[in-house]
């Protein structure tokens, strides 16, 4: 009786694989973002797991007018429904300011007024932020102007075992300083809005571009002080034009083809190491789909993006 209680119990019990993928609406999706869009909903479907979708929509200023509508029709276009509702960040406000009260109640984040001029001359990091120098750790310099909240951050040396990259490690002290949480124009800050994000959406695993695998330690730091799980991350190697530049819209990337998507999908599946059979390149994207789903193969990703440039054109 036990052993029949314990075996149903685990089933019961199963993680769901959880997904998502989270794109900002600066623009519409191109060849990157449908990278991150395919590997991730891949990844979670033969898992037989949930995909969401998240419009990261924070950052209100840099939201292109139309760009979320655009995103969910080229998605739906490539095959790649979601499950759920969507999820918008510009509504879950109440959310981040809840996680830095809880932050700053601990004594873990702190008010600070330095400008962006201020920081100028101090070394930069990966991403090419200043790394704070830890000015207004004792209080804010300037009483008269609104405030940033920064994280204190620790010298702990950070890791984690990336399944396409391999083991990371960073020390935020050193390579990151303390971070911004919340702009002093009163934005959240990406780092802060994705760990609550990711945490309300039980999402069990991560797969993105690489470009944000150095953010990865802030994410695991912030899950960690506010008591929240870490899950699986992967990140995928970035797709880069001709001059090396990762494709976005500021490099000039053009959007997705919605009326021919399936050689712009077979060219994704290629990039991300699947070899779809010639025979399949006459089928439809639903066709495709199934497939790539039933033959995915992480294991085929190439992890740096040099090698992956002349995939695209
Ligand atoms: N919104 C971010 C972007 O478009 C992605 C966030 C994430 O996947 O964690 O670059
Ligand atoms: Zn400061």
């Amino acid at each position: 009786m036990a052993t029949v209680r314990s075996i149903s119990d685990r089933a019961l019990n199963r993680r769901v694989a959880r997904g998502r993928f989270a794109p900002s609406p600066t623009g519409p999706l191109h060849f990157g973002s449908l990278i991150a869009a395919l590997g991730s909903f891949l990844e979670a479907r033969c898992q037989s797991g949930e995909w969401l979708l998240r419009i990261e929509d924070v950052d209100a200023p840099r939201t292109a007018p139309g760009a979320t509508t655009a995103i969910l029709r080229a998605l739906e276009r490539y095959g790649l429904h979601w499950d759920g509702p969507v999820v918008y960040q510009s509504q879950r406000t109440a959310h981040y300011q809840a996680a830095l009260e809880s932050l700053l109640a601990a004594g873990l984040a702190y008010p600070c007024t330095c400008t962006r001029r201020e920081l100028a001359g101090c070394p930069r990091g990966r991403d090419g932020a200043p790394i704070y120098p830890g000015t207004c750790r004792a209080g804010p310099r300037r009483l008269d102007r609104p405030p940033a909240f920064r994280l204190r951050v620790t010298d702990a040396l950070i890791q984690f075992h990336d399944a396409i990259q391999g083991h990371y490690r960073q020390r935020l002290a050193r390579e990151v300083g303390d971070f911004v949480l919340r702009r002093a124009d009163g934005l959240f800050a990406y780092q802060l809005a994705v760990v609550v994000d990711d945490a309300a959406q039980g999402v069990t695993q991560v797969m993105r571009g690489a470009d944000l695998l150095d953010s990865t330690p802030r994410q695991i730091v912030l899950q960690r002080l506010l008591g929240l799980p870490t899950p699986d991350y992967a990140h995928l190697p970035v797709v880069v034009d001709a001059r090396g530049d990762k494709l976005s819209k500021q490099t000039g990337a053009p959007p997705l083809d919605e009326r021919h998507p399936v050689p712009t999908l077979w060219a994704a599946l290629r990039f991300l190491g699947q070899q779809p059979p010639p025979e399949l390149a006459g089928e439809t994207v639903p066709a495709i789909i199934a497939w790539a789903v039933a033959h995915w193969d992480r294991a085929a990703i190439i992890p740096a993006s040099a090698a992956n440039t002349a995939m695209i054109d």
